[in-house]
């Protein structure tokens, strides 16, 4: 067996091509590998498995992998923890990593303590950066609901990171990059489960992670009529809609809307926080946002601090005529 180096990133697919967060992550292998061989330049592997992915593997070389591992088939239509153990732990055997990256997504988040745990290592999850320092890598990520952070160093390898999205900067794409591509089998055998039915959620309109404006309502919004007004305001704007925990957990809105500690990570141009209050945990996922503009009847309120803009006010009196507003801006009524 070799000596472990390199970065292996464990990418995802979304539509035949890879995430954004893959994209991210990639980077971070890059700088990670290049660190870790003292400026050698070590390897960058990707695994990716999935169905009808295209030229992904190309793609993931242009952003930074050296060699992908990639399962194209019916098999991998679905993730299937054991059929993905299976064929990581053969690619870790095979070049065993000091790293894995794995994002920190449903698949992710139940990828990284599987393989830890099998390779006897460490898992850290929810990373937002890593770096090698003195030769020794190290994970930074939030803490104590969001109001620290602490950095991890590892006593074994490979040590494994669940990334956080939108915590890292995408790559620059470069076309002239060359690597190789390892088939992976789709034979994955006989498992213990299978998938009997899959029900896919029906989601409409712009993706909250890659929207460049995000109209959010928290508790001041007030009930399902408050959401209503949020996603006429989003479609008016084209922007797609997120949400506070309380919000989620009032179930005002589908808990895939939670943005924040323990929901998603958005950094939109625009974010407009409707009713909510700005606790440490909701701007954990959204404090990267370039203008945040704020509606909230206390002028007090936390969130006005991260705020680049900031309405004093009743969100149900200030929505419909700037709904109204907009409306006739964008038919151009007015000008
Ligand atoms: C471990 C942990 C993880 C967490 N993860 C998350 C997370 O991922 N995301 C998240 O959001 N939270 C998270 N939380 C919860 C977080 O601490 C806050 O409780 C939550 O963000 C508050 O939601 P809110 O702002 O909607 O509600 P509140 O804090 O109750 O704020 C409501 C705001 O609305 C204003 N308001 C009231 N009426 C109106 C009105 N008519 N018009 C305008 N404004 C009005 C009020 O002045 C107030 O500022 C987490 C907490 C913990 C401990």
């Amino acid at each position: 067996m070799s000596a472990p180096s390199g970065v292996l990133v464990i990418a995802e697919a979304e539509d035949g091509a890879p995430t954004d967060l893959s994209r991210e992550m990639l980077g971070l292998a890059r700088r990670l590998a290049d660190e870790l061989n003292d400026g050698l330049g070590g390897g960058v592997d990707a695994v990716l498995l999935g169905e009808g992915l295209g030229d992904s593997a190309g793609e993931l070389i242009a952003f930074g992998a050296d060699r992908v591992h990639m399962g194209d088939g019916a098999a991998y239509a679905v993730y299937l923890a054991e059929a993905w153990m299976a064929k990581l732990m053969e690619i870790a055997a095979a070049s065993p990593p000091v790293v894995i990256l794995t994002g920190h997504t449903t698949m992710g988040a139940d990828l990284a303590p599987r393989l830890s745990f099998r390779l006897g290592t460490t898992v850290a999850t929810a990373c937002v950066a890593a770096a090698v320092v003195a030769g020794r890598l190290q994970a930074t990520r939030p803490c104590y609901g969001g109001a620290a952070r602490e950095v991890l160093s590892f006593k074994t390898e490979p040590a494994v990171l669940t990334v956080k999205s939108k915590s890292q900067a995408v790559p620059d794409r470069d076309d002239g990059r060359s690597g190789a591509v390892v088939v992976v089998s789709t034979d994955v055998g006989e498992t213990c489960a299978r998938i009997v039915e899959r029900k896919v959620q029906a989601t409409a309109g712009v993706r909250l992670e890659t929207a460049n404006v995000v109209v959010a309502g928290g508790r001041g919004i007030n009930g399902h009529e408050g959401f209503k007004k949020a996603q006429e305001l989003a479609d008016v704007l084209g922007a797609a809609v997120g949400a506070s925990r309380v919000a989620c957990d009032l179930e005002w809105c589908p808990p895939s809307y939670q943005i924040g500690l323990s929901g998603r990570t958005v950094a939109p141009e625009l974010y407009i926080a409707l009713g909510i209050s700005g606790a440490g945990q909701h701007m954990a996922g959204c404090g990267n946002a370039k203008t945040i503009v704020a509606v909230n009847t206390d002028r007090e309120a936390q969130i006005f601090q991260s705020s680049r803009f900031g309405v004093v006010g009743d969100c149900q009196e200030i929505l419909p005529p700037l709904i109204d507003e907009l409306r006739k801006l964008k038919s151009g009524s007015k000008t």
